[in-house]
């Protein structure tokens, strides 16, 4: 009998023991108290966090992860300490490569769906590191401005989640020598926490020297300061309610405070002349964001870093980049890109990120004319084309990434920047503006999934359903345009004439330029050519074509080598 019962727990135990299910929670609400200890490099964290069981099955054991420079101290349910083993788990998702790892038995189990809350404490050190790329062969020198992180007494600036997990995560192990691997488990990450609540307030106890430094943590934030000679300690507060894509970052330097209403800048001292160039840009860029997504409301904040060659980051409105040159075509385009975040909220990341970049290149089409815009989108191109090149080759093997839902930054980014250059280019600026003036994010997800669609196509008057289900609902991969054939003919009364018939060898349609070159000119008309079929059209011409090229970098193709046709003279 005794050890029928034995065995009984053994199988009972199984199932937990042998799986342990590291991605079953979901962390639904933080509300992080953080205390930064700039000279010891150290943070110390209080707060509570809600787990959710998005599993299918109850559960019993959460694994808690935080950056292998932080450990965990205590983990209590409803005032009672649990049991928690501490591990170190590699991954890549942390610049250290690796995680402290609570593998927490909660007192009761959770069933799908039902949530508990938990009461936190951690600390540690946060230092620059950048293991996980020098690993994979990046010069280390070259890496620090990647992988720039860290608490400093000069200089702190910390990224959350893909780069240091500061608050806690639940994820599986990230490789970043493994093909995709880390930016899939960040994309997953970031899915499942994106109506997440976060609240963070953030501290600095014993503000040493003559001056205090500046904490941000969001353009919002919150911030109190205590009066000088009583308390040396700042205070400051931020909340991301929804998170969505916004990744949670702080940081703290002795900030030059130069903010103009909506723009908060601060700079480092010695960058004067570099924030100046923000400080001038700002009113032509307002004028301009005003003109196609409403008046700029909202506070935006950018922020200085200390080594120049820091590689740009945004967290929502707060945009991390150096003042260090005097860079005013880079600055426009840096405000632009928040003020349209300040106009135009949305929790549709191909929606709030997709026009920020979408308007960078309409902003440098005003001062450099078109071919300067299409230059600045083909920087965007090499980003998503190798994956559309694998969704294109193995549509069964590489699904894909509908834009309408992906985390992927580089589709939310990049690829909708030209979904929305595209639908510019069909519709016309006016019909544009008209359906961003329409759109109101407010309960977002409440409408139906083609309401973008819906708002331009009304604006437009023209069916644009082929377009979006190619773009937006499916990833289909690219289009790969070529001529097909060209017949120039003459009429009676001796008027030029040619007959163009374009093939889409991809399986993603477009309406897309060609241009006729001639002796003595070009013309340029558009065409809609469908996936996996031909468009012919005639063209009349004031001399004899020797010339047709298609496609002038608005559309992103997978293959751009075989757009030029040359006409033999006959
Ligand atoms: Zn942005």
């Amino acid at each position: 009998m005794k050890l029928f019962c034995v065995v009984c727990v053994l199988c009972g135990l199984a199932p937990g023991a042998l799986a342990l299910e590291r991605e079953a929670f979901t962390i639904s609400k933080y509300d992080l108290e953080i205390r930064l200890e700039p000279e010891q490099q150290r943070l110390g964290t209080r707060g509570k966090i809600t787990l959710r069981n998005d599993s299918a099955h109850p559960q019993k054991v959460v694994a808690l992860q935080i950056s292998s420079s932080l450990n965990w101290r205590s983990i209590r349910i409803d005032g009672k300490a649990v049991q928690f083993v501490s591990q170190p788990y590699a991954s890549d998702i942390d610049h250290t490569g690796a995680l402290s790892e609570a593998i927490v038995t909660l007192p009761v189990e959770i069933k799908p769906k039902d949530s508990v809350e938990l009461e936190i404490g951690y600390e540690g050190v946060i230092p620059l590191d950048a293991t996980r790329l020098v690993r994979i062969g990046v010069p280390e020198s070259f890496a620090k401005h990647t992988s720039w992180d860290q608490i400093s007494p000069s200089f702190t600036a910390v990224r959350g989640a893909g780069y240091v997990a500061w608050y806690p995560i639940t994820t599986e192990s990230a490789d970043f020598s493994e093909g995709n691997s880390l930016f899939e488990v960040v994309d997953r990450w970031k899915a499942r926490e994106m109506r997440s609540e976060f609240k963070l307030a953030l501290s600095l106890q014993d503000a040493r020297g003559g001056t205090t430094p500046t904490l941000l943590c969001g353009a919002e934030a919150q911030g109190y300061s205590a009066e000088a000679g009583k308390d040396r300690g700042i205070r400051v507060e931020c909340g991301w309610s929804p998170l969505g894509t916004v990744t949670p970052t702080f940081v703290m330097a002795e900030y030059v405070d130069e903010s103009k209403a909506p723009l908060k800048l601060f700079s480092l001292p010695g960058h004067e002349a570099g924030a100046a160039t923000y400080s001038n840009a700002l009113d032509p860029a307002t004028k301009f964001v005003s003109g196609w997504f409403g008046k700029p409301s909202a506070s935006i904040a950018i922020a200085d870093f200390a080594d120049p060659q820091s590689a740009p980051f945004e967290s929502g409105t707060l945009l991390l980049a150096s003042m260090a040159a005097e860079d005013s075509k880079l600055a426009g385009i840096n405000l632009v890109h928040e003020l349209v975040h300040s106009a135009l909220p949305s929790s549709r990341p191909w929606v709030y990120e997709g026009l920020a970049h979408f308007a960078e290149a309409m902003y440098r089409q005003e001062q450099g004319g078109r071919q300067a815009a299409l230059d600045f989108l083909g920087l965007h191109r090499a980003a998503f084309l190798d994956s559309e090149k694998e969704v294109s080759a193995t549509p069964q093997k590489n699904p894909g990434q509908p834009l309408a839902i992906t985390f992927d930054e580089t589709y939310y980014r990049s690829k909708a920047a030209y979904v929305w250059w595209m639908l510019r280019d069909m519709a016309g600026d006016d019909a544009i503006k008209e359906a961003i003036r329409k759109y109101r994010a407010e309960d977002d997800n409440d409408k139906a999934p083609n309401y973008v669609e819906q708002l331009i196509e009304a604006a437009a008057k023209r069916d644009l359903g082929w377009f979006f289900d190619d773009w937006v609902y499916q990833d289909r991969g690219l289009p790969d345009f070529h001529v097909q054939s060209v017949h120039p003919w003459k009429t009676e009364k001796g008027v030029q004439f040619i007959t163009v018939t374009l093939e889409n060898l991809g399986n993603a349609g477009a309406e897309v330029p060609f241009t006729i070159f001639f002796e003595g000119g070009e013309i340029t008309k558009r065409i809609e050519v469908r996936a996996k079929a031909t468009a012919t059209t005639r063209v009349e011409l004031p001399g004899i074509a020797n010339k047709v090229v298609v496609n002038d970098g608005s559309v992103p193709e997978s293959d751009l080598t075989n757009n030029v046709f040359k006409i033999s003279a006959p």
